[in-house]
């Protein structure tokens, strides 16, 4: 049971980590979107407030067969993709003339995080501080556009892409390197600091890159710290995980490798640069073989068959697995 719900926090928590799928806020994202299914959505505008573009949502939905509305309003800087918003919930007061102001309860309600992948797609995570709506996330469809306002799906040039996607994978790699350095610490497995040179290499390789595209490396020379915020997050979730037993640790090394794939995947899908695919690829690789290695570690340990635990990779772990170990690299 305890597997089960960690993984999901997982998922839930990875689904935050594509920078590249997503396009910038705008004001043409304004308009009605379908929230998970039909019947219930937000209702998005971008106004402007205080000479700040505000994202403002209005989310309508159901709870125990009553209609709730939340509402929320968040100033941004344009040029952004992702936007958390605190919610309120209100209560307290009555229909037209018995409505009285100051009767109005504001209660806080927690917070969605809206991203957007097109024009016409998003994702919607929640966290609500009210355990009887606890936390998910769900798709985001467009219903309606704004009359007279089109979206742009070209912000952010491949440029821009393949540049975060360095200073991003750089500090991927090491949380790679920091937990395997860590879990060889706990449990003194030759598998464990193996790998981690091997994802030391493959920060060097990132970092050489970085050097020709003149990205900043904001990554930190401490073990187990991070200049991002969702990968200190996903690292300390990680070493939590694995520091139950050395089954938990090689799972917990396993979701790693799958997580790089992914994340590798997604990027490669949005560059155009040879040399960054090329190096990609090197460290998907890479990532391919140390999936395998921690896989059979786990499988030899606990007579279990592995599953994959991000389920979007299903037949993509299921071939890396049916197939033997590969030699990376030009
Ligand atoms: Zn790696
Ligand atoms: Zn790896």
């Amino acid at each position: 049971m305890k597997k089960v719900s960690q993984t999901l926090v997982f998922t839930g928590l990875l689904l935050a980590f594509s920078v590249n799928a997503n396009i910038q806020l705008q004001p043409g994202v304004s308009g009605a979107w379908i929230a998970g299914a039909s019947g219930q959505g937000i209702f998005v505008n971008i106004a402007r407030v205080n000479d700040h573009p505000n994202f403002v949502v209005a989310w309508y939905g159901y709870l125990n067969g009553e209609q709730i509305w939340l509402v929320g309003a968040q100033p941004f800087e344009y040029g952004i993709e992702t936007l958390v918003i605190p919610m309120t919930i209100t209560s307290g007061t009555g229909w037209d003339t018995n409505f009285v102001e100051s009767d109005v309860i504001r209660t806080d309600w927690g917070t969605v995080t809206i991203d957007f992948t097109n024009c016409s797609i998003g994702t919607m995570q929640y966290s609500s501080n009210d355990e009887n709506y606890g936390s998910g996330s769900l798709s985001l469809t467009r219903l309606t556009n704004t009359d007279g306002l089109s979206c742009h799906e070209d912000t952010g040039s491949a440029d821009t892409i393949a540049k975060q996607s360095l200073a991003f994978m750089r500090e991927e790699e090491k949380m790679a390197r920091d937990v395997y350095l860590k879990f060889n610490q706990d449990y003194g497995q030759n598998v464990f600091s193996n790998i981690a040179s091997s994802e030391q290499t493959h920060m060097d390789a990132v970092l050489n890159l970085m050097n020709i595209y003149n990205v900043d490396d904001t990554s930190t020379g401490v073990e187990g710290t991070f200049n991002n915020s969702d990968l200190q997050v996903l690292y300390d979730a990680l070493i939590e995980m694995g520091s139950t037993s050395l089954e938990d640790a090689y799972l917990a090394s396993a979701l790693i490798e799958e997580t790089d794939i992914r994340d590798l995947d997604d990027f490669s899908a949005g560059i155009t640069a040879t040399d960054i695919l090329a190096t990609y690829e090197n460290l998907n690789c890479g990532s391919r073989n140390h999936l395998r290695s921690y896989v059979s570690k786990y499988e030899q340990l606990t007579g279990n068959t592995y599953q994959v635990q991000i389920p979007e990779l299903a037949t993509q772990v299921a071939e890396i697995l049916s197939s033997t170990s590969e030699q990376c690299g030009r």
